[in-house]
């Protein structure tokens, strides 16, 4: 009864070779490691775990598996009661705010474009990314597992998709976040906050047809840029309807 059996459930079966998924993983037990390590030696990051349990007791990611045990490990999104059981992060990031790695730039302009917080730069290194993550309270948004393998990362999201408007869906959906959409709140160029302005003061800004048939401004906080309900507006809105269509099929 040397052996370790784990158990992924379900979308953590995603990250399984295929062979794995679904069903009871027996290996020999070799060394002295962290249930976490163990767990992430199979390529599933620790960020996506909510709940472990070894022997039927919820245990933390330091905690040290020994031959025989028997590991289950559930998703943060498990529609699952663990309420009376240890979660393994004290509570979700209430006001959800994102960071997205160098490759989701279209995403976080969705994102913004929808209102959400979604912190991007295209040059950002992942041990910047991780520390922002960090002390801004941001979830890393990305499609690198080795970066959601930072020991500090505490709140992270795979994205599965490939593409920007299924990739936004599928946040806004996983972390059931449609009812929170505000478009016109948020710069899709740099995420500051925007706030209403007069007409007048933003005319020397405007093309001649906008002047003319536009009456309700925003100004970004940050960078300036002036948007008014019209291009703007309606992209926002056809994307809202596209990503809150079911699926095609
Ligand atoms: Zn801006």
């Amino acid at each position: 009864m040397a052996d370790l059996t784990l158990r992924f459930y379900e979308e953590l079966n995603d990250f399984l070779a295929p062979g794995l998924r679904r069903q009871d993983i027996v290996r020999p037990y070799h060394r002295r490691t962290s249930v976490k390590d163990l767990i992430e030696s199979f390529g599933v990051p620790h960020t996506e775990v909510e709940l472990i349990l070894v022997n039927g007791v919820s245990v933390d990611f330091s905690h040290i598996v020994r031959p025989g045990d028997r590991i289950s490990v559930y998703p943060v999104f498990e529609a699952l009661d663990v309420t009376p059981l240890v979660r393994l992060r004290p509570a979700p990031l209430r006001t959800p705010r994102f960071i997205a790695d160098v490759n989701l730039g279209r995403l976080a302009r969705y994102l913004r474009l929808l209102g959400f917080d979604c912190y991007y730069a295209n040059d950002l290194k992942d041990a910047e990314v991780a520390h922002i993550s960090v002390t801004e309270s941001r979830i890393v948004l990305t499609r690198d597992r080795a970066l959601l393998q930072q020991r500090i990362i505490t709140h992270g999201y795979f994205v599965r998709a490939d593409q920007p408007r299924t990739q936004v869906r599928e946040v806004l959906t996983r972390l059931d976040l449609l009812r929170q959409v505000q478009p016109f709140t948020r710069c899709t160029r740099c995420n500051g906050v925007l706030e209403p302005v007069d007409k007048q003061a933003v005319l020397d800004a405007l093309q001649p047809k906008t002047r003319r048939y536009y009456n309700e401004f925003r100004r970004c906080t940050v960078c300036g840029q002036v948007y008014w309900k019209g291009s703007h507006f309606d992209r926002a809105l056809q994307l809202i309807a596209a990503i809150t269509r079911p699926p095609a099929g």
